[in-house]
C-alpha cells in the first residue's frame, strides 16, 4: 500500500483542506504516515500570509525532497497561486496546484506515477467564482470540528495577499455542509466551528435573481440556523466575523438558536481612524464598539477576541496610543498580535512611511503586556458565572480541560465519562492563565 505523508502551514480552512485531501487519498487506498516517516507521495499545503510563511513553504518543499529523495512531491495551496514560478524554481516539485482544483490531487500524483511527467493545474482565479466542494468525514479531534463553509474574499485590505492567493467570493451548497455535520455528528463529534476565508460573506455572492439562488441561504444566520436544527449538534462557533455582519436582529436569532457559543472574533487590526483607513477597512471606531454593544446587549457575558496589526507604515506613536486605550475600552478577552509584515503585490508594500523593525518589535511588546491584563481581567470577572464545557481528550490522566462557551479554557479533575460532553457548572478561581471549573453537584 502506497504511503502519503502531509506538511500544512497556516489558517484553519488549510487545516481542514488538507484533512480532506487526506481522505481523497484514503479512499484510493494511501495509508497517512507523519511527515517525518518518509511517504511515496508528500504532499505540502502552503500558506502565503507572510513573507516568513513563504520561507517556511522553501524550506519544507527542500526538506521533503531530502528526507524522502524517492517521493513524489506534490505542492499546492496560497503560496504556489501567487508566486508558482518561484516554487517552479525549487526545484523537484512533481505536481503544483493553487487553490483550486485540490480535489484533483489524487489524480495529479496518479498521472505523474503513470507518465513519469509533472503536472501543474493552475487556475487563473479571476476566471472562477466556485467553491471547490473537498469534504470530510472523519475529524482528528474527537470534540470539536472545523467546517469550511466559504471561499475567497472581496475586502482588498491594503495590508492583505489573501485576495489574490484565495480569488472571488464563493459559498458552500448548504446541503453538501448539513451533509458533512450529519456524518460528523454519527461519529460522536458535538461542537462545529463554521470557517471560511471570509465567513461573514457566505451566501453573500448569491444576489442574482435565480431559480436555484431563490432556494440557497443568502446569509451565514440561515446556515447557522440550519446546523444548529440538526439533532446532535449542542454547540456551534463563527471561525471569525466582520463587524459589519452584526446586527441586533442576528444577534437575536443567534441567541434563538440556542446552541450558539457567545464567542466573536472580530478582527480590528487597529484603534486608530487614521490607520484603519489605510488598511482599507471597512469600518471606524465608532461602528466597531457600536456592534461591540450591540453583541453585549445580547450576550453579556461573550468572550471578544480579535487581531491586531502594530507598525502599520505610517502609524505614529500617537496612533499607537489609541490603539492601546481602544483595547482598553473594548475589554477583550484575547488580542492576537501581528507587527506588520510587507507583502510584495499589496498596495501598502508601497506606501512610503514604512515602521523600523525594531518599532514595530517594541509595540508588539506593549501591547502583548496590555493584553495579558485584558485577558486577565475578563478571566477574574467570570469567576463564579455558571457556564457550560465541553471537555477534550487530552494528554493528563488525573486533570481535563475544555472550553467554555465564551471561549476560556477551563481544567478540573479528570472524569472518564465527562470526556467529550457538555458539563453545567461554575467557573472558579484563575491559576495564571487557566481557570478552575466547578461542576454542578
Ligand atoms: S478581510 Fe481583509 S484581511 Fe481578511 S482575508 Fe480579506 S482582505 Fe485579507
Amino acid at each position: 500500500m502506497k504511503t502519503v505523508a502531509f506538511y500544512t502551514l497556516g489558517c484553519k480552512v488549510n487545516q481542514y483542506e488538507s484533512e480532506a485531501m487526506e481522505e481523497a487519498f484514503l479512499d484510493r487506498g494511501y495509508r497517512p504516515v507523519g511527515k517525518d516517516e518518509g511517504a511515496d507521495v508528500f504532499v505540502i499545503n502552503t500558506c502565503t500570509v507572510t513573507h516568513v510563511a513563504d520561507a517556511k513553504c522553501r524550506q519544507a518543499i527542500r526538506r521533503a525532497k531530502r528526507k524522502n529523495p524517492h517521493a513524489l512531491v506534490a505542492v499546492v495551496g496560497c503560496y504556489v497561486q501567487v508566486a508558482p514560478e518561484t516554487v517552479r524554481a525549487i526545484g523537484g516539485v512533481d505536481v503544483l496546484i493553487g487553490t483550486k482544483r485540490r480535489d484533483r490531487i489524487v489524480d495529479a500524483v496518479e498521472e505523474v506515477a503513470a507518465t513519469g511527467k509533472k503536472v501543474e493545474d493552475l487556475v487563473d482565479l479571476n476566471q472562477v467564482r466556485t467553491f471547490d466542494e473537498l469534504g470530510i468525514s472523519t475529524e482528528l479531534s474527537t470534540t470539536r470540528a472545523a467546517i469550511k463553509v466559504q471561499e475567497g474574499c472581496e475586502m482588498y485590505c491594503s495590508y492583505c495577499i489573501i485576495p489574490y492567493a484565495r480569488g472571488h467570493m464563493a459559498s458552500r451548497d448548504q446541503d453538501a455542509i448539513l451533509e458533512e455535520v450529519r456524518r460528523l455528528v454519527a461519529k460522536g463529534i458535538k461542537e462545529y466551528v463554521l470557517t471560511g476565508i471570509h465567513v461573514a460573506s457566505y451566501g453573500k455572492e448569491r444576489t442574482a435573481e435565480s431559480p436555484e439562488n431563490a432556494e440557497r441561504p443568502k446569509d451565514l444566520i440561515d446556515l447557522v440556523e440550519a446546523v444548529a436544527a440538526i439533532p446532535g449538534v449542542e454547540r456551534i462557533r463563527l471561525s471569525s466575523i466582520e463587524p459589519r455582519w452584526v446586527t441586533p436582529e442576528k444577534l437575536q436569532r443567534l441567541k434563538a438558536c440556542g446552541k450558539f457559543a457567545d464567542h466573536f472574533h472580530l478582527s480590528l487590526q487597529s484603534g486608530s481612524d487614521k490607520i484603519l483607513e489605510a488598511m482599507n477597512r471597512k469600518y471606524d471606531k465608532a461602528l466597531y464598539l457600536e456592534k461591540i454593544e450591540e453583541i453585549r446587549r445580547v450576550f453579556p457575558r461573550a468572550g471578544l477576541t480579535t487581531d491586531v496589526i502594530v507598525g502599520f507604515p505610517g502609524e505614529t506613536e500617537e496612533d499607537f496610543q489609541d490603539t492601546l486605550a481602544f483595547v482598553d475600552e473594548v475589554g477583550f478577552s484575547k488580542i492576537h498580535i501581528f507587527p506588520y509584515s510587507k507583502r510584495e503585490g499589496t498596495p501598502a508594500a508601497l506606501f512610503t512611511d514604512q515602521v523600523p523593525a525594531s518599532v514595530k518589535k517594541d509595540r508588539a511588546v506593549r501591547l502583548a503586556e496590555r493584553e495579558i491584563a485584558l485577558r486577565h481581567a475578563f478571566m477574574d470577572r467570570m469567576e463564579g458565572e455558571e457556564a457550560q464545557v465541553l471537555f477534550e481528550e487530552g494528554e493528563d490522566e488525573t486533570m481535563m480541560e475544555g472550553y467554555t462557551g465564551n471561549y476560556l479554557r477551563v481544567r478540573m479533575e479528570r472524569k472518564e465519562t465527562w470526556v467529550n460532553r457538555l458539563i453545567s457548572g461554575r467557573i472558579g478561581k484563575r491559576e495564571g492563565d487557566l481557570l478552575h471549573f466547578e461542576p454542578e453537584q
